[in-house]
């Protein structure tokens, strides 16, 4: 298991419809999580990640005991720990802002959680030294937090989280405040921290990337709920719904809004960019609803969709013209956001895609592929673009549902 720990199957943190509901002075009663129940396993690194406002966060704080739930339980190792306040559970966080003290030494800083638990002086160097070496700052033990780098200024909170040996790790936003290659180098860190520890670790992002490459398994929220909870590849794979889809992976899925028709002997669909019959094995699927088809929406990833040029042989694809609109190089791959080859580059875009950092749930008119770095695909100019049939998407245009 690359993403490491020693995943067992025992629960050790259970979560039993939590709803937490604040009452805010101008908004009236906010509802953070709703009804949200969720078994973390022994060992497991499990992430919650959502846009920003969704509950992450009050989630953890639940989990930590710095807010009690409106309603339900909170189980660590089979002890109903609801009423217990965070002193009395063996549980340490880390927070963004790393919280240090910045008038002690890292030394200090890491022994401070011990020294208050009273543990005797020997085992608190040994705890502390030892700490320190797994995560390579034993160096620093003697500086203050304000001559330490954003990351080793991480490195720091983490160690005194660790001394204590917790039985679970909780990380709020720990890497939002580094910049983007010290955030790389510390993703991996982690991986290779927690493969060393083993201990249980929930871990709080709005970062997609970040929960992809962490996760033993990643629950997405939303409003306060868990839209679905499963490994990395599963949520990228199977999404269930719409927001899933649109929310995992980079650059994101695209979405066609669509027609579906019942023509007797298959289904077709239409949209301002195609029109085709759907393989045998959706139909079966379509077949089986109770409600009408009629406008849906078709998924699929830029990664299978590309210029027929560079697809073998195009027996399971649909295949179309379309017209480049913008070329993105990046090095390993190029992006090209394609348009409607009726559409006059010379106008305004019909609709905008998604900007960085939102999340595309809407349906646009452009979409993006993804190419080989060899193409010569230049702005303006129509391309065949082959779409594979076992990597389309369906989802219900009312609920957002995945229909296949
Ligand atoms: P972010 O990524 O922005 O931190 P989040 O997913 O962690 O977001 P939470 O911080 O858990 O979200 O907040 C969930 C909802 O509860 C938000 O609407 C927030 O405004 C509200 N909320 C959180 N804490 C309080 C509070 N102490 N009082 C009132 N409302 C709160």
């Amino acid at each position: 298991n690359a993403n490491g720990g020693g995943t067992g199957s025992k629960t050790n943190v259970k979560l039993d419809d939590i709803t937490k509901i604040f009452q805010d002075d101008e908004e009236g009663k906010v509802v953070a999580v709703d009804d949200l129940s969720l078994d973390i396993l022994d060992g497991e690194f499990l992430v919650f990640v959502g846009p920003s406002g969704c509950g992450k966060t009050t989630t953890l704080r639940t989990v930590a005991g710095l807010e009690t739930p409106t309603e339900g339980q909170v189980i660590i190792d089979d002890e109903d720990v609801t009423g217990q306040d965070p002193r009395q559970r063996n549980i340490a966080m880390v927070f963004q802002n790393y919280a240090l003290y910045p008038h002690k030494t890292v030394r200090q800083n890491m022994s401070f959680p011990l020294e208050v638990r009273n543990y005797p002086p020997n085992e608190i160097t040994e705890r502390v030294e030892d700490a320190a070496e797994l995560l390579d700052i034993t160096e620093l033990l003697e500086r203050r937090p304000k001559q330490l780098s954003g990351g080793q200024q991480q490195r720091v909170a983490l160690g005194r989280a660790i001394v204590r040996e917790p039985d679970v790790f909780l990380l709020d936003e720990p890497l939002s405040n580094l910049d983007a290659k010290l955030r790389l180098q510390m993703r991996t860190e982690l991986n290779e921290l927690h493969q060393k520890v083993g201990k249980t670790t929930i871990y709080v992002t709005h970062d997609q990337a970040e929960a992809m490459t962490l996760g033993d398994r990643v629950a997405v929220m939303r409003d306060g709920e868990i839209q679905q909870v499963g490994p990395p590849q599963m949520l990228y794979d199977n999404p269930v719904n719409l927001f899933v889809g649109g929310f995992i992976g980079e650059p994101p899925m695209n979405f066609f809004p669509v027609d579906i028709e019942d023509t007797g002997d298959g289904y077709t669909v239409s949209s301002v960019h195609f029109d085709f019959q759907l393989p045998d094995r959706f139909a079966q699927k379509l077949s089986e609803r109770d409600s009408p088809l009629g406008e849906a929406i078709l998924g699929i990833r830029p990664e299978d969709i590309s210029d027929a040029e560079f697809v073998d042989e195009t027996e399971g694809y649909h295949v179309f013209d379309s017209r480049v609109k913008i070329v993105e190089p990046l090095g390993s791959d190029k992006f090209l956001t394609m348009i409607d080859p009726e559409h006059d580059p010379s106008e305004e875009p019909i609709t905008s895609a998604g900007t960085e950092g939102e999340i595309v749930t809407q349906a646009t008119e452009e979409f993006t592929v993804r190419v080989p770095p060899e193409s010569t695909a230049r702005e303006g100019e129509l391309l065949r673009i082959a779409m594979e049939f076992d990597s389309l998407h369906l989802f219900d245009a009312s609920t957002g549902k995945n229909i296949l």
